[in-house]
């Protein structure tokens, strides 16, 4: 049996008696692509916090990979990025391969000695994101685009299972974006990671995800892309609360 890798149930929150999520309920099965979509103040980050466990449910429950959270404690299988990862100082002094190094301190220690197995899995993540030309390269140096690959390369050290991603592409020219989208395709695909995407693009979006999820307090939708794309010009502005046009990708 495939597992569940992020279960809300019936889940409320509320910032100080202000309601900001209300009964929430999806599943995230393993190896979907999940899209998440909503205006700015939805709750996106409110539920990306409550699944991070950084946050607790007023009422209901979450579990992630099939635990109640409160149990859960393979924290690393689970990567984050987010659109803040790629405010680095231009001047940071470290390189491609340090900054994907760092990916594995959190579990070998601060300042540890890396193993042969450790250096040879850093280059691997950095392979595999297409960034090995760029290994010994300074961070600062590098666009938007190119600076999130790496992020995602230092997730990739701990072999995650899920990737979670808050709006990842927040500053990435369209060419970039479209490699972005390549590259968490083929993570998705190959590598059977489970991603949960917030992101504002719902045109690349429906290109790649399996799943949309439409959050605004509540959910307002949760289908594939085929169904999202069947969804009114009438049934969007409900959601967003103001007329809303439509954005398509032409293939
Ligand atoms: P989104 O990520 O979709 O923009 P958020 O989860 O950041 O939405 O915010 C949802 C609502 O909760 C907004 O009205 C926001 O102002 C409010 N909010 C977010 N964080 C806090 C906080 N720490 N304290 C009080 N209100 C908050």
């Amino acid at each position: 049996m495939s597992k569940t890798i992020i279960s809300l149930k019936d889940v409320d929150y509320a910032y100080e008696k202000k309601p900001v999520l209300t009964n929430i309920n999806f599943d995230i099965p393993q190896g979907a692509f999940m899209g998440l979509v909503g205006p700015n103040g939805g709750g996106k980050t409110t539920l990306i916090k409550l699944i991070l466990g950084l946050l607790k449910p007023d009422n209901g429950s979450v579990s992630l990979f099939d635990e109640p959270i409160g149990k859960f404690k393979n924290w690393n299988h689970i990567g984050f990025v987010s659109q803040k990862s790629n405010t680095f100082n231009k001047g940071f002094p470290a390189t491609v391969f340090e900054v994907v190094s760092m990916g594995l301190t959190a579990r070998i220690g601060y300042l540890k000695f890396f193993t042969k197995k450790d250096k040879a899995k850093v280059s691997q993540a950095i392979n595999q994101v297409g960034m090995s030309d760029y290994a010994h390269q300074n961070i600062g140096n590098l666009s938007g685009g190119q600076q999130q690959r790496v992020f995602i390369a230092r997730s990739l050290v701990n072999d995650p299972k899920l990737l979670i991603l808050d709006e990842p592409t927040v500053g990435v020219d369209n060419e970039n974006v479209q490699r972005f989208y390549e590259l968490l395709h083929q993570l998705n695909q190959e590598r059977n990671i489970t991603l949960l995407l917030v992101t504002h693009d719902t045109g690349i979006m429906t290109e790649h995800a399996t799943d949309i999820v439409c959050l605004n307090k509540t959910l307002y939708f949760h289908g594939d892309p085929a169904e999202y794309s069947s969804l009114t010009k009438q049934d969007l502005s409900h959601f967003y609360g103001h007329p809303i046009n439509l954005v398509t990708h032409d293939h």
